[in-house]
């Protein structure tokens, strides 16, 4: 096997950000970041706790309330996220090669990831600009206007998969709106959020405007959720975390944004551009490892050509390449963790008593180390088995067939997520009637997903609540206080002025 791929200056120990200096946690506490190709330690990062909680959200609420930053104008923060956005794009190659030794992500889709980082502060910056808001005559009596005021300090906590890009995704409209930050970065690949530090100081993002706390979810995370002065939480995670964090954030009614879990539904009907819907459902499951929550993870078939997809999809899926991360020909990499591993792996041995196993099914051949799962397909998976019900995050996929309209619409509804949904179809009014019925917060007709930054992005029911997107991220961190303003007398009843006996 190649020899392991180790980037120049890896740093050993990673710190929290705390007003503006790199800082170790207050009682000394790490914990070890593993590489996904050796599963050795490569480092120790600052295990964050209560206190460093603490003193990360009182920088940020010490920049809110006195510093510049809210203060600024529109034009004047856009300046600065644009110099962010062009150093993140100055870094790609730098961000793409920790990102693939933290998180296992093949160079190629890592490479990706740096600029569509760059892009959210981009597009963030020219939406802030043109923001504006209503104002509103009743003609005689009233002007009202909406006064738009960032909320506070924002507290961010997001996953490992494509870790510096999410994090983006609420760094981008968190600062572009006013509002100071909290990041919490996902324990598995703390590596690139240290970033940031430098990108923002050297951009001229004011210190204590950017905080970065790493640590568990369960201790650095948790303190960051109950904190009193937190008003705001972003989170992007698992359905089952994001449970937890609105019963901990009820206490002080904090605003809360939940991107979640999903099972997404690949809808593939007799009439589709089978060869587009098999390169698109192929991409769609397996790019970035298949750890991706927008995956079309259940594809669903036509019966009239499901033999024929089943076996030209899965001779492909056996062709994947699978194989060291930083090798630019790999096209599925390693997984983030053991953990996660050894979960991806339960499922796929679930499956082989589930559905009929096409391809993959363990390790790839020759690669006995390292968290390698090859691409692997069932096919016949009934609807009540448990991969088609559960995320499984990883490179499985579970095709099942379907008679008419009404029952791929049965199958693509019957579970408890509801994130995306992608249809193949050449027949309009099907393809429009299937997308407003689907249970999905986004469909993609006849591609795979490929996101317009000015729509809106989240899901439904377990998938998540509260949709980001264009004005959406704004209008979450930010309040719109209404002023009213009278223009002539008003009636008012006159309380208590009658005589008195
Ligand atoms: P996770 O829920 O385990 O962790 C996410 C973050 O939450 C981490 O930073 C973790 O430390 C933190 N956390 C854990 N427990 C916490 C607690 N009690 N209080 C506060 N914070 C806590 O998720 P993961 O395994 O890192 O990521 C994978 C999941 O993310 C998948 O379910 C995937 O579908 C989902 N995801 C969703 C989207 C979306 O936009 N809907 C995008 C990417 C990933």
């Amino acid at each position: 096997m190649a020899e392991h791929y180790l980037p120049e200056n890896l740093p050993t120990h990673i710190q929290h950000y705390i007003d503006g200096k790199f800082v170790d946690s207050v009682g000394g506490e790490t914990f070890d970041v593993l590489d996904p190709v050796s599963n050795g330690n490569y480092a120790t990062a600052a295990a964050g706790q209560k206190a460093d909680i603490d003193l990360a959200v009182a920088a940020a609420t010490k920049a809110f309330t006195d510093g510049p930053w809210p203060r600024m104008k529109p034009r004047e923060r856009a300046r600065v996220l644009n110099r962010i956005a062009d150093a993140v794009e100055a870094q790609e190659g730098r961000l793409a090669e920790l990102e693939t030794f933290d998180s296992g992500l093949p160079i190629t889709q890592a490479r990706g990831q740096a600029l569509r980082a760059a892009e959210n502060f981009r597009f963030f910056a020219d939406l802030i600009v043109a923001q504006f808001d209503d104002a509103m005559k009743v003609p005689g009596a009233q002007i009202n206007y909406v006064n738009r005021k960032p909320i506070g300090v924002a507290g961010l906590i997001t996953p490992w998969n494509t870790p510096f890009m999410l994090e983006s995704w609420k760094l981008a409209p968190a600062l572009a709106s006013g509002c100071t930050v909290v990041l919490k970065p996902a324990e598995f690949t703390p590596l690139s959020a240290s970033l940031w530090a430098t990108i923002f100081e050297d951009a001229g993002l004011p210190h204590g405007v950017f905080n970065l706390v790493n640590g568990l979810g369960e201790a650095a995370g948790d303190a960051l959720v109950k904190h009193p002065d937190v008003p705001l939480i972003s989170f992007t995670g698992e359905t089952t975390t994001g449970q937890t964090i609105f019963r901990n954030a009820a206490t002080s009614l904090k605003g809360l944004s939940m991107e979640l879990g999903g099972k997404s539904p690949c809808v593939v009907f007799a009439d589709a551009d089978l060869d587009a819907a098999i390169d698109s459902a192929l991409f769609g499951v397996f790019s970035l490892n298949g750890e991706r929550c927008t995956a079309g993870s259940r594809i669903l078939v036509e019966r009239s050509v499901y033999d024929e997809f089943c076996e030209k999809y899965a001779a492909r899926a056996r062709n994947i390449v699978v194989g060291d991360p930083h090798d630019p020909k790999t096209e599925v990499g390693a997984l983030v963790h053991p953990e996660h591993y050894n979960k991806v792996m339960s499922y796929v041995e679930i499956g082989k008593s589930e559905g009929r196993l096409l391809a993959g099914g363990g390790r790839p051949e020759g690669l006995d180390t390292g968290n390698y799962v090859a691409p692997t397909v069932f096919a016949d998976v009934k609807p009540d088995a448990r991969i088609f019900q559960e995320e499984i995050f990883g490179p499985v996929v579970a095709i099942t067939p379907f008679e008419n309209d009404d029952e791929a619409l049965a199958l693509a509804n019957g579970v408890k997520y509801g994130l995306a949904a992608y249809i193949w179809t050449q027949n309009l009014t099907r393809a429009h009637n299937f997308a407003q019925n689907v249970e999905a917060g986004m469909v993609w007709l006849n591609s795979h997903n490929v996101r317009d930054l000015r729509t809106p992005f989240g899901g439904v029911k377990a998938s998540g609540l509260g949709h980001e997107g264009g004005f959406r991220s704004i209008d979450f961190y930010t309040d719109q206080q209404a002023v009213h303003i009278t223009l002539g007398t008003v009636h008012t009843p006159k309380f208590g002025a009658s005589a008195v006996n």
